[in-house]
């Protein structure tokens, strides 16, 4: 899709952060995390939301989802993490993306740059 920010950090015209990828999905840093270690899940063919992907592909997501929430666990030491998916006027990027954000009791002032070096 053109003009789709999500599609160009899937084509490499812009740079993302990558911490998994497979032939159907690709896992990168927020650029704005909420907190350290969010994270997002996102095809790699074009579906705009909830409603526009198919059955396979979110099956597919929700087990990349599992395993990349036990790396968080394993590495980052959250005490919980949020799973988040926007539709309508709450989606601010139009290409299907779930959210991986954790919380910590403690102060986790970690840089992208950290998270990235300690999850990738
Ligand atoms: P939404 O509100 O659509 O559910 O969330 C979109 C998310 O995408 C936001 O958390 C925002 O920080 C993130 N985001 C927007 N543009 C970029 C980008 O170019 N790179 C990365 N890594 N994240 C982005
Ligand atoms: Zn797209």
């Amino acid at each position: 899709m053109d003009n789709c920010i999500f599609c160009k950090i899937i084509d490499g015209s812009i740079p993302s952060k990558t911490i998994y990828e497979d032939e159907v999905v690709k896992v990168f840093l927020d650029i704005n995390p909420l907190a350290a270690g969010h994270t997002l899940i996102i095809p790699k063919k074009h579906f705009k939301d909830f409603d526009d992907i198919d059955l396979e592909t979110l099956n597919h997501i929700m087990k990349v989802a599992k395993d990349i929430k036990l790396r968080i666990e394993e590495r980052l030491n959250p005490s919980g993490i949020r799973l988040l998916q926007n539709n309508g006027v709450l989606q601010d990027v139009k290409h299907f993306h779930l959210h991986l954000i954790p919380t910590y009791n403690k102060d986790m002032d970690l840089n992208v740059d950290k998270v990235f070096e300690i999850l990738k």
